[in-house]
């Protein structure tokens, strides 16, 4: 028994006896956020490290459902943490995802690529949710989006990647953390311009 325990962090989250759904849900990253990730702020060499660490641990399977992707098996994922008090946005950690479990993570680019009814359908597999469970939590991280979208002063803390792989962040990457967010940004408003839903999505992009 002591043995099975000792696996426990090995299993996906799906199967964890000592872990309730909800599973996997959408975590949507403040548009001001939105390009300033560890791609941007590290060397390839960097990143490339920490992310194929995370598929390593893994065994190339996803943490939550324990899938693999068809064309490739498993992206990485930031963890990240907000505080809304102090808008800190703080790295906890990079995990392995399948593609299927990385698109509900990130509703918000999902959403606008059009792919919203099989995001939803994940999400009710992986949870055991009804349509109505888990298009109530998908609106509920789209309102906590929007919410944390309206302030412009989030800060980044990737201090977890610092202390825990040794890496500094390269100068560079503040430029580019910009360019990211700005090409983003143009990229949802023009992929949301040519849809007739999610209005008041459009509304936030557009005019405020
Ligand atoms: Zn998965």
């Amino acid at each position: 028994m002591d043995r099975l325990v000792a696996l426990l962090p090995f299993v996906p989250y799906r199967f964890r006896p000592d872990r309730k759904p909800p599973y996997l849900r959408p975590w949507m990253v403040p548009q001001s956020l939105w390009g300033r990730n560890l791609r941007a702020l590290l060397s390839k060499e960097d990143w490339d490290r920490i992310r194929k660490d995370a598929y390593a641990r893994a065994g190339s399977r996803c943490r939550v459902c324990g899938g693999r992707g068809p064309k490739w098996p498993v992206e990485a994922d930031e963890g990240w943490h907000y505080d809304d008090t102090t808008r800190v946005q703080t790295l906890k950690g990079v995990i392995a995802l399948c593609p299927d479990c990385h698109a509900v993570r990130h509703w918000g680019k999902t959403t606008s690529a059009g792919k919203q009814d099989e995001a939803l359908a994940w999400m009710m597999e992986v949870n055991g949710w009804t349509h109505a469970e888990a298009s109530r939590c998908a609106d509920d991280a789209m309102r906590q989006w929007h919410e944390r979208s309206g302030y412009n002063d989030w800060r980044c803390d990737i201090s977890w990647a610092t202390t825990q792989y040794g890496v500094t962040p390269i100068q560079t990457g503040e430029a580019i953390a910009q360019d990211r967010n700005q090409s983003f940004v143009q990229k949802a408003r023009e992929e949301y311009g040519s849809q007739s839903g999610n209005v008041s999505y459009i509304q936030h992009l557009l005019y405020e």
